[in-house]
């Protein structure tokens, strides 16, 4: 058994916020500006606040990275767990955000294990221990990180392991008040399955890009509903193909 890294936990690192634009049945009031989501500010403060470390490499909402990559990644020669807490979701939502991780698991190599409900949400209360990812819904209530036009949110806890930042815990809170329609679609105002795409992107080590028609674009829109060449790219990179990782923590 080798010897354990020492561990750094950032608990905010790459905290990353996706906004909606485009969205077909707009909030009726107050009608959020969305170029600019409202809680960039919050979350630099958070990052500050929960991650002095200069290991943080926290994105703002909207500020792409132009390497597209957050500088960490998961083991992927071990599996990846995760729980869904479906409460606040729509029918079917759980079996949306199993496909999205499918999706995302087919090009990075990754082995995401979907291990059940969980009770626990993102942002708010303590993560499962008994999972590597939580994935739930909440309200801006809940979640005041979500609050103004905020559709979804990760973040992930990463160890320094000689040299590599890997990834040990993910979290993704989702708005369940954000108006976009179910599930995934070709065409057309942003639907959920961008979203959990997106997230779950950020939760494997991907960071915002500067192209609209990629899902790592800031905000979901009508030209980003399928992962493009460089989210592709990017998942490939922080995947199978980058080789295990030695002494791995989890
Ligand atoms: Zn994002």
């Amino acid at each position: 058994m080798p010897s354990r890294p020492r561990l750094f936990l950032l608990p905010a690192l790459a905290l990353c916020l996706l906004a909606v634009i485009g969205s077909a049945r707009a909030p009726a009031e107050p009608s959020p500006t969305v170029s600019r989501p409202p809680a960039s500010t919050a979350v630099g403060g958070v990052v500050r606040e929960t991650a002095p470390s200069p290991d943080v490499v926290g994105t703002a909402a909207g500020v792409a990275h132009r390497s597209g990559l957050l500088g960490f990644r998961w083991n992927p020669c071990r599996p990846v767990t995760y729980r869904v807490n479906a409460r606040g979701g729509y029918r079917g939502s759980t079996a949306d955000i199993r496909s999205a991780f499918r999706r995302i698991g087919r090009i990075t190599g990754i082995r995401f294990v979907y291990e059940g409900q969980t009770r626990r949400i993102a942002f708010r209360t303590r993560l499962d221990p008994r999972t590597d990812i939580t994935v739930s819904w909440a309200t801006p209530r809940q979640v005041p990180l979500l609050r103004g036009a905020i559709a979804a949110l990760a973040n992930n806890a990463v160890v320094r392991n000689r040299g590599i930042r890997e990834a040990v815990k993910g979290q993704i809170a989702l708005d369940r008040t954000t108006p976009i329609g179910p599930g995934y679609t070709l065409a057309g105002p942003p639907t959920w399955g961008q979203a959990f795409l997106h997230e779950i992107g950020h939760v494997v080590g991907l960071a915002h890009v500067g192209d609209r028609t990629q899902v790592m674009y800031p905000t979901i829109n009508r030209d980003n509903h399928v992962l493009g060449l460089g989210d592709r790219l990017n998942l490939v990179a922080v995947g199978i193909a980058a080789g295990c990782i030695p002494h791995s923590w989890r």
